[in-house]
């Protein structure tokens, strides 16, 4: 008995296993009730007196050993799974594309920013509006072709309810509600009925600037359209202001600025003339000031208005006004070191 005791301590000390399965088999072997160890222990009975403390004491220590065994050889399975299938240190770590900020809010950003500067600070009004507001408050006539089903989209048309065609309805909302000092920049997504080409579509982003309060001239419009074109597109850049028409502002213009590709000597983006047209603006006309309770008498402001499609396409170069609402992350990924 005692050889079998020492042939099972030297079996054990050898064993090994490769999966649960196994060693789930080499414990049924050994250790459970019709195992080796135990049909060893019913044999013990038999054993002669002056053996049985002898035999005793090994019979335990291979008993221990074979447990023991079999808890390391476990232990070393549930450690080995465990590094191959969860953890991997030496994996790089999942590559989470991280998104861009778009190239029209980039600049929205832009604008906002340089205007702040100037003490300006934003206001946002509803995109769906009334007549009142986009239209009839800003001196549009009654008859003027901007109601017309062809440039507005009417969303309830005998409630004159549409979609706002310029962000001037935030203008009046504001000056409706608060009397001058007002310094605001409005920005926000405007809606015309065009047909979309590379050129135009039915919708698109404006930022508008109105500053209201005693003594306010076109020299001060003048000083800030220049502070503003210098911050946006260089310190060299120039304007210029041509004459034209608004229903809201008398006098109005129209700017331009040098072009910001050649420098003003003449290419094709400026059409060889050295010049670009960025925005529109006026002193608020006095009638504007009077829809929304503000005294003309008292007060005066000028307003100044621009598309951020326009300006982002004179920074980078935007070919097709598509590309803005198409969402191609081909294209949306190149604004990435502008964010
Ligand atoms: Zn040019």
């Amino acid at each position: 008995m005692i050889n079998k005791i020492e042939a099972l301590l030297k079996e054990i000390e050898a064993l090994k296993a490769q999966s649960s399965e196994e060693l789930e088999a080499l414990r049924i072997k050994y250790l459970s009730k019709k195992g080796e160890i135990s049909t060893l222990m019913n044999d013990f009975r038999e054993v002669a007196a002056e053996q049985k403390r002898e035999i005793g004491q090994k019979l335990n220590v291979l008993k221990t050993q074979a447990q023991d065994k079999i808890n390391e050889l476990k232990e070393k399975l549930d450690n080995s799974s465990a590094s191959e299938e969860t953890i991997d240190l030496t994996r790089t770590a999942y590559p989470y594309p991280i998104g861009t900020r778009h190239p029209l809010s980039i600049v929205k950003k832009e604008i906002c920013a340089i205007f702040a500067k100037l003490g300006f600070s934003i206001a946002e009004g509803p995109e769906i509006e009334d007549d009142w507001h986009v239209f009839s408050s800003l001196n549009f006539a009654a008859d003027h072709p901007a109601r017309d089903m062809q440039d507005t989209f009417f969303v309830m048309h005998g409630a004159d309810i549409l979609l706002r065609t310029h962000t001037s309805s935030v203008q009046t909302r504001v000056m409706e509600k608060t009397q001058p000092p007002i310094r605001i920049i409005c920005p926000g997504r405007v809606y015309r009925n065009e047909a979309i080409s590379y050129r135009a579509h039915c919708f698109f982003h404006q930022v508008e600037a109105l500053y209201i309060d005693r003594n306010v001239s076109f020299a001060d419009l003048k000083q800030t359209l220049l502070f503003f074109a210098k911050e946006m597109f260089g310190a060299e850049t120039k304007i210029r202001l041509r004459p034209s028409f608004f229903p809201f502002t008398e006098p109005s213009a129209e700017m331009d600025i040098s072009c910001n590709l050649c420098g003003g000597k003449g290419c094709p983006f400026c059409k060889y003339t050295g010049w670009v047209e960025i925005l529109g603006c006026g002193m608020v006309d006095p009638n504007v000031l009077r829809n929304c309770s503000i005294d003309p008498e008292i007060y005066t402001g000028y307003a100044l208005g621009m598309g951020i499609e326009r300006i982002t396409n004179l920074k980078y170069q935007v070919k097709d006004l598509r590309m803005f609402s198409e969402n191609d992350v081909r294209f949306l990924r190149q604004f990435e070191a502008a964010t």
